[in-house]
């Protein structure tokens, strides 16, 4: 296990078999579950094999040595409790947006096509996380630079920043579905 742990340590490859080790990425959960980062694989198995964290479920991959076989880890809890960190902003993302909005018209909940600056950047509207949302071409169009008192539009739901953790998550091409226990939505930053 010491060779393991070195060569993981010194960056040298160990055998995995499924997906390359170097790609995969885990979800790291606090002792009470609650999901706190997302690391490379490596560093997860470095936590386990040091007894600083538990495997709760695996990915595909097995790493492996003369003296080791352990499946790469999807996601870890810690053994002890963590202060989480101070929760920055996630940087406003577009792709993000569509999935905050779940892909609708926050005007009229059809198909969202392109995002929509609620305050209008004309009259000084920022591009940030609550002042844009996702937005149908034709309501786009049509709202135009209109304010939202001042047109027949109004929102479904007020936008909001969600939080860091879920947006890197969502904006992943293949999260696994066992991470989506941890994280049950872009739900709001703060709340
Ligand atoms: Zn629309």
């Amino acid at each position: 296990m010491a060779r393991v742990v070195s060569a993981l340590a010194a960056g040298q490859p160990v055998m995995a078999r499924g997906p390359s080790l170097l790609a995969e990425r885990a979800l790291v959960l606090n002792v009470t579950y609650q999901a706190l980062s997302i690391v490379a694989a490596r560093r997860a198995v470095l936590m386990v094999l040091g007894g600083r964290a538990e495997v709760l479920h695996a990915g595909d991959g097995v790493v492996r040595s003369e003296r080791l076989r352990m499946p790469v880890p999807s996601v870890v809890r810690l053994s002890h409790h963590v202060r989480a960190p101070f929760r920055r902003r996630a940087p406003l993302h577009r792709a993000a947006i569509f999935v905050r909005d779940g892909n609708r018209c926050q005007y009229c909940g059809r198909t969202a096509e392109c995002v929509d600056h609620v305050h209008p950047r004309s009259k000084g509207g920022t591009y940030d996380w609550e002042n844009v949302v996702a937005c149908c071409r034709a309501c786009n169009v049509a709202k135009g630079d209109s304010l939202l008192g001042e047109s027949r539009f109004s929102l479904s739901r007020p936008p909001y920043a969600p939080e860091p953790l879920a947006v890197d998550a969502a904006l992943r091409s293949h999260m696994p579905s066992e991470w989506q226990d941890y994280l049950p939505s872009l739900r709001p930053l703060g709340r």
